[in-house]
């Protein structure tokens, strides 16, 4: 990866958008820029390297969407029905074979169209008479009930783009193309810990003043939401030396070294310390809430970012600050994230200029209309905020109230990451 340079991450004014600190982080993150080969079975989630374009048509051949009876379209009954006798038969898989002028093909779905053929009967529209002849409705139109070769994909067509992400969906055309493998960008890895003499890990004794750390677990699944690959590093105590060594000693190994808590500007918060002793450090005020100062900065070359200690803060700016990081340090844009519009069942007082989050769960209005009802508490410290709600009510830096029945854009969880 390029060196990032000490102040890559410095701003100018007092306040930082969203959208600027989007824009920065995308300006100077450069991409990691290794790709790997993966099975295809492994390939859901992982960013592609490479365009693919059709190797060849889907369909590869012209062949039957339905159970039926094939003819040419030449032959078709024009004004009444009239009877066909039957000769072949073509199952999927199986050979197409030519029928003789006059005579319709026993055909199933997926077969190849015998040659001369065009147009496939439904087997639940036709009868068969006591001669064994086919009897065949008038006034199918030519062509139908046939998937022509390349309708859905034709070949040489740009299927699949660099930088997306693969989903189930895209893994399966390309194994319709025949790959085996894809060319993925590698994982980011990502070195994670928590900060503060008063977290206990999950399985250790916790003292009557602590509580179990909850914030690692929570950035480590999102982490791995976004296809990294995470190092769980544990608790950081509140002391500058140590954890300056501890991040200095996994800069090598790692993309993007992110920490929670001991961000704010209190004499307990030794993280800004601790990075500026063994690299860079600059301290973002994001107008966005919640979310305290986030911190930015560079270990030998290597992007560092201080998530806030409360877990919604540390949740909301993972999706504002992580996120583009990540995508960045893949060498992919970071896409805007998409509010649905949904009905406010709430009243709302914000100031202009920052951006707003608010928790809230969806419900269906007695018309139908989805409504997103706000949790009732608004504290950065409740867990139970995130836990008991579908998504956050994104409400622009120009807003400054929401009254109910008001349209606001909703982020339903699924979908930030
Ligand atoms: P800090 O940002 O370090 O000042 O922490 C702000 C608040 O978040 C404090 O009440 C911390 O106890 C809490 N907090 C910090 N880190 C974590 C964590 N990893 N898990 C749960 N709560 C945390
Ligand atoms: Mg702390």
């Amino acid at each position: 990866m390029a060196q990032l340079s000490d102040d890559c991450f410095a701003f100018g004014g007092p306040l930082m958008s969203v959208d600027e600190a989007v824009g920065l982080i995308a300006s100077r993150v450069s991409a990691v820029g290794e790709t790997e080969t993966v099975a295809l079975v492994d390939a859901d989630g992982r960013i592609l390297a490479r365009d693919i374009t059709a190797p060849l048509p889907l369909p590869p051949f012209t062949n039957s969407a339905v159970d039926g009876y094939a003819l040419p379209g030449s032959e078709l009954p024009r004004d009444k029905e009239r009877a066909f006798p039957v000769s072949g038969r073509v199952a999927a898989g199986g050979a197409a074979e030519q029928a003789p002028p006059g005579h319709a093909v026993r055909i199933f779905t997926g077969a190849p169209m015998p040659e001369g053929t065009d147009t496939v009967f439904m087997q639940e529209d036709v009868r068969v008479d006591d001669s064994g002849h086919v009897v065949l409705p008038a006034g199918l139109k030519v062509g139908a009930n046939v998937r022509p070769a390349g309708e859905d994909i034709p070949q040489g067509h740009l299927a699949l783009k660099a930088g997306q992400r693969l989903r189930p969906q895209d893994v399966a055309l390309a194994a319709a193309f025949g790959f085996t493998t894809l060319q993925v960008i590698r994982r980011i890895r990502v070195a994670v810990f928590s900060t503060g003499d008063e977290l206990a890990s999950p399985g250790t004794p916790r003292a009557a003043a602590q509580l179990f750390d909850s914030n690692r677990f929570m950035l480590i699944a999102m982490l791995k939401r976004l296809g990294c690959e995470v190092s769980d590093l544990g608790i950081l105590r509140d002391e500058r030396e140590p954890l300056a060594q501890a991040l200095k000693q996994v800069a090598g190994r790692h993309d993007l070294i992110l920490t929670t808590g001991g961000v704010s500007t209190g004499e307990e918060d030794h993280v800004k310390a601790g990075v500026e002793a063994v690299g860079s450090l600059v301290l973002w005020r994001m107008a966005i809430k919640p979310g305290r100062p986030v911190a930015m900065g560079i270990i030998d070359g290597v992007p560092f970012i201080g998530l806030p200690g409360n877990p919604v803060a540390s949740f909301v700016t993972f999706v504002h600050v992580v996120r583009p990081t990540v995508l960045a340090l893949s060498g992919v844009p970071a896409t805007p994230l998409v509010p649905i519009p949904v009905r406010a069942a709430f009243t709302y007082k914000k100031k202009s200029g920052r951006r707003e989050y608010v928790r809230a769960t969806l419900r269906q209005a007695a018309d139908g209309a989805l409504e997103a009802v706000k949790f009732p508490r608004e504290g950065a410290g409740l867990l139970s905020s995130l836990v008991d709600t579908d998504g956050l009510v994104e409400l622009g830096e120009t807003v400054t109230k929401v009254a109910p029945g008001e349209h606001v854009g909703f982020l339903g969880y699924a979908n930030l990451l």
